[in-house]
């Protein structure tokens, strides 16, 4: 079922969705040549905790960390381990928190140093594809709208959406119903309603649409070795329109 969270609901998956965004912002700084993947999760945990919040991942159908960190070819999933980042990487980083039942779940892709054109654009459409993508979270609308418009934004630039994963409904749950697929015909699936909070996450491939999982049973990659990028949002679908919880901005309206 599709939940329509109350205004205080709103604010709860607002503040678990703050809590997540602080995170990032704490550990873009962290996000250069050198740095241990698994540093990075540790860092993580540590202020997720010490914001009275509880890594949303961790042990959330098995999963061993706090972060999902994918990297180039990678496309979600990651798990954390002794690696280092190098120059010229992409680097999806994926978070989620939960404080007082409710979730907030974000991701960003960084440039680890000075990247190829080729990546740095394809993680600026990206970003602009769910920015695009949140525009069309109006109640009135249909699920299918937001990919539509996600899809159709993307393959103008030649690039490839991911089907096999898709965004969530979120709340007193990390993934709940509907589905939020980032591709589609428009005017499909459930009908936006004020009070839905959607994570809308575009993973978009320089090359084909094709992945596959790796032996871990979670990294997922593309199938060509080409790189991918991610973004995602946690949204509230209001009456004025839709409002991005995991960013700073939100807190005070
Ligand atoms: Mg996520
Ligand atoms: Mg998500």
């Amino acid at each position: 079922m599709v939940h329509i969270r109350t205004e205080r609901e709103i604010e709860l998956i607002s503040t678990s969705c703050q809590i997540v965004a602080d995170t990032l912002d704490m550990l873009s700084k962290y996000v250069k040549a050198g740095t241990r993947i698994i540093d990075l999760d540790a860092k993580a945990e540590d202020f997720i905790r010490s914001c009275g919040a509880r890594p949303a991942f961790k042990g959330y159908m098995g999963f061993p960390a706090t972060l999902c960190v994918s990297v180039d070819d990678e496309v979600v999933h990651g798990i954390p381990n002794n690696r280092r980042l190098q120059e010229g990487q992409i680097v999806g980083i994926d978070c989620g928190a939960e404080k007082d039942g409710y979730y907030g779940d974000h991701a960003r892709t960084f440039a680890v140093g000075n990247v190829s054109d080729e990546k740095r654009k394809l993680m600026e459409i990206t970003q602009k594809s769910l920015i695009k993508g949140i525009g069309e979270a109006i109640p009135g609308n249909f699920v299918s709208d937001i990919g539509h418009m996600i899809q159709s934004y993307v393959e103008g630039f030649g690039y490839s959406v991911v089907r096999e994963l898709v965004g969530h409904g979120i709340g007193t749950e990390l993934h709940e119903e509907p589905q939020v697929p980032n591709y589609g015909l428009p005017k499909q699936g459930y009908k936006l309603r004020e009070g839905m909070c959607i994570a809308i996450e575009p993973m978009i491939n320089l090359g084909v649409k094709e992945v596959k999982t790796d032996s871990d049973g979670w990294t997922i990659r593309t199938a060509d070795g080409q790189a991918s990028a991610h973004f995602e949002h946690t949204i509230a679908i209001t009456s004025n329109g839709p409002i991005i919880l995991s960013k700073k901005e939100a807190a005070n309206g």
